[in-house]
């Protein structure tokens, strides 16, 4: 899939960050997100503009409510690296976007230290299933198919919540959430 996105790239070559995200507690976060039924151009644009600001914000995967469209739609991309010489340097881009995604068969358990975009600077273990199959339309409206395990399995369970109104802490305890969610907008108020 290329969304003029090279497998290597300075991320200077990207530009400014083409999306705002949206960090919590932004209503859109708490929205669920609406079907995707157009596959036109504006959406690819739409698209490259997420990957792009993916990159840019360093992150592995970012959902369209996060940049303030409560649509269900989310890219990530969990094989990039850093050069090892220059941390502004991608290699290995391989970018995917994920449309009407839906987990049809999940399995196993695990617990993986997960950060999040739209919560800049906190990070906590969360338990997610260990396999998924998910189901999904591609960028021109195709159905498809993936398994996933690892950290694919956790980034695509974690950007399928947000297309439901769920931030990652909100699968802890409601103590430890109401804890986060107060040290979390205590240090955005400095
Ligand atoms: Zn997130």
């Amino acid at each position: 899939m290329n969304f003029e996105i090279k497998n290597t790239f300075n991320l200077d070559e990207l530009g400014p960050k083409p999306l705002k995200i949206y960090t919590y507690p932004a209503p859109v976060l708490k929205t669920i997100a609406k079907e995707i039924t157009e596959f036109d151009q504006s959406l690819k644009e739409f698209v490259s503009k997420m990957i792009k600001t993916m990159y840019l914000s360093r992150g592995i995967g970012l959902a369209a409510p996060q940049v303030g469209e409560s649509i269900r739609l989310f890219v990530s991309d969990i094989n990039f690296d850093f050069d090892e010489e220059n941390d502004e340097v991608i290699i290995n881009a391989s970018p995917e976007v994920f449309i009407n995604p839906i987990i049809t068969k999940k399995s196993g358990e695990t617990i993986y230290e997960e950060g999040c975009l739209s919560f800049p600077g906190i990070y906590e273990k969360v338990k997610r299933a260990e396999k998924i199959t998910m189901s999904f339309q591609d960028i021109n409206g195709n159905k498809k198919e993936i398994e996933a395990d690892g950290l694919e399995a956790i980034c695509l369970q974690h950007e399928l919540d947000h297309l439901n109104g769920i931030v990652f802490i909100e699968k802890l305890s409601p103590l430890k959430q109401s804890f986060l969610k107060k040290k979390f907008l205590k240090n955005k108020k400095k």
